[in-house]
């Protein structure tokens, strides 16, 4: 079993980065693997090409502006069932066995292969899948996230999406990338007009954005070793401020620059809003996930790109996120 599983994976290997390699390779290897897949894989072809078509519409809201963008192809992963007899009973996307046949990646320090997404939002959009089947889950790979940030920067952002908060796939652990500063939240998130210090201690600190329509709670630090200390310590309070053995509910964007980490944090109150439940006419096909709620709000149905609107957006973002009075919460209870 064990030695077919090798020659699976040895199959699906189109590069290999281990600790020792350099930095700077992997950027270029996804580059490189970019360009192969597309040559190599026709419904990669057909997903960039699919892409350029795709339109975009801005919408001002109280405060913060997000994009729109009607892409019919994200159909799947925006209407999939999450139930987990559905997930059960589906063949696991991102399992090796189940991969496309043409459809390689880059083996990341033995654990993890980054893959192209076939059904891209992003002019690069990468996923970064566990090689074994296992759940979805932030506190055991909260070390790999900054690895993996640090190892991509300066060109991509990883994002992450709870199992119960936009993960298409919450049987099985995976990130994904986007290029760095696609999101509108990256930008606002270091315009110091709209900051908030809540927290700094041990090279960590805190802050969250105000008056934006949703809680995005910011955390940067230089110090691996405190960070990581930081973001469990986190977990914990908050778990315990929800009554909660479950992971809480997020979306995370994490990237990496200048020897800095920065962590934006979306607590989630919520998967999916009401109105993704209704009926007929009524009923508006978005599921927001970390890049929805980071500014870029994807719409596969045309009716909802050309109904969404700023009323629309806020009540969708109010909805499905949680105040910030929580982050408040959260820190007064760690210190
Ligand atoms: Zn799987």
């Amino acid at each position: 079993m064990i030695s077919s599983n090798n020659s699976l994976l040895a199959q699906k290997t189109y590069a290999v980065f281990s600790s020792t390699s350099t930095h700077g390779t992997l950027v270029q290897l996804c580059h490189n693997l970019m360009e192969q897949q597309k040559l190599q894989w026709p419904q990669l072809a057909e997903g960039y090409a699919a892409l350029e078509s795709v339109r975009i519409r801005e919408i001002v809201c109280s405060n913060y502006t997000v994009s729109v963008q009607f892409n019919p192809n994200r159909i799947r992963s925006t209407g999939a069932d999450l139930n987990p007899k559905a997930i059960q009973e589906r063949n696991c996307f991102l399992c090796l066995e189940h991969l496309p046949e043409p459809q390689k990646g880059i083996l990341y320090r033995d654990e993890f292969l980054l893959l192209c997404n076939p059904v891209p939002i992003f002019a690069r959009h990468l996923t970064f899948s566990s090689i074994h089947h296992i759940p979805q889950e932030l506190e055991s790979s909260l070390s790999i996230l900054l690895d993996l940030s640090r190892d991509l920067s300066p060109d991509f952002t990883v994002f992450y999406n709870g199992p119960k908060s936009g993960a298409s796939a919450p049987d099985h652990l995976h990130f994904q990338m986007s290029p760095r500063r696609a999101l509108p939240i990256e930008c606002d998130a270091v315009d110091m007009r709209r900051r908030k210090r809540l927290y700094y201690k041990d090279h960590v600190a805190g802050c969250v954005l105000m008056n934006y329509g949703r809680t995005a709670f910011v955390v940067e630090s230089t110090n691996k070793l405190r960070l990581l200390e930081f973001l469990k310590n986190i977990l914990e309070v908050w778990k315990t401020v929800l009554g909660s053995t479950e992971e809480p509910k997020m979306n995370i964007l994490c990237s990496y620059q200048e020897d800095l980490w920065r962590l934006i944090i979306l607590p989630r109150r919520k998967h999916r809003p009401d109105i993704y439940f209704l009926e007929g006419d009524d009923r508006v096909l978005i599921s927001p996930a970390a890049v929805d709620l980071g500014g870029l709000v994807v719409t596969p149905l045309e009716k909802d790109f050309l109904r969404a609107d700023a009323k629309l957006i806020e009540s969708i973002f109010a909805e499905v996120t949680e105040p910030p009075e929580l982050i408040e919460k959260i820190l007064e209870k760690l210190q």
